[in-house]
């Protein structure tokens, strides 16, 4: 399913460098005995030692594939057999087809790696990279995600009042403890409380340890005689420093306004 050979595919013509069998060298290929005149003939003794190396079990030798993850394993291969056939190394080497076909027709190799095609990768390669450092430069501190309960969606307490639960996912992506502080908004009369800790009508205090995300649980409880409608719009406002988030959600009652 990786997509990265057919996007290398696209990006390569004549003048890319890349992992290439040189058959102006190689060809006519054939096994070789010790001793024997190498006149007349490849440097390719077809040992098949690059096919054997290949991760992706593909012969070089049949020209660029789009398979070849250009790892180099079979130029290492062909090397050590180069050294062994006493020829020079480099029979399959990063090389390109423009430079093969030039000197198969006996002329000279010529490496053109300034084209407009790599002029226009350079200015995407920099546009994108100013795009993630600016991203960098200015993504918030803190994120922040709201799970409600769903089941029950509220629950009605002894003295009539509405409860409602959710979990917040507080991420700090900074390098120091973050005190993060979070308040209820629309609902009227609503006070917070968190396992361990007292109910309050203000914002409640939690720590975020650095670099992580830390699961708050937040009972909500509000008086039903403010409640006017069954499906209250509200908001979870999580403050640390200077960084703010203000995430919507909804407070749900069934029959409101009813004890
Ligand atoms: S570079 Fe790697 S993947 Fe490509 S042909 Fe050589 S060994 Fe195979
Ligand atoms: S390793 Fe080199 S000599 Fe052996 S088959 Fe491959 S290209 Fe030819």
């Amino acid at each position: 399913m990786c997509p990265w050979p057919r996007i290398q595919g696209a990006m390569l013509d004549e003048h890319s460098l890349q992992v290439t069998y040189r058959f102006d060298r190689g060809e006519p290929r054939g096994p070789h005995k010790k001793g024997a005149t190498w006149a007349g003939r490849g440097d390719c003794i077809d040992c098949n030692a690059c096919v054997v190396a290949c991760p992706m079990g593909i012969d070089i030798r049949n020209g660029p594939q789009l398979e070849c993850i250009n790892c180099g394993l079979c130029i290492d291969a062909c090397d050590e057999i180069m050294l062994k056939v006493e020829r020079p190394k480099g029979l399959i080497a990063y090389d390109t087809d423009a430079a093969v076909a030039a000197r198969s027709k006996g002329d000279k190799a010529v490496y053109r790696l300034v084209r407009p095609r790599t002029l226009y990768y350079a200015a995407a390669l920099a546009f994108v990279s100013g795009l993630m450092v600016w991203g960098l430069m200015t993504r918030s501190p803190m994120d922040v995600h709201v799970l409600r309960d769903r089941n029950p969606t509220f629950v009605r307490m002894q003295d009539g009042d509405i409860r409602n639960g959710y979990t917040l996912k507080i991420a700090n992506r900074t390098f120091q403890p973050m005190q993060a502080h979070i308040a209820f908004e629309g609902v009227a009369g609503a006070s917070l409380k968190t396992p361990g800790m007292d109910a309050t009508s203000g914002a409640l205090s939690v720590t975020v340890e650095p670099n992580q995300i830390r699961a708050v649980r937040v009972l909500v409880t509000a008086p039903a005689d403010g409640l006017l409608h069954a499906n209250m719009p509200a908001a979870f406002v999580v403050r640390a420093g200077d960084a703010d988030q203000s995430i919507e959600t909804t407070f749900l009652s069934g029959a409101a306004n009813t004890r």
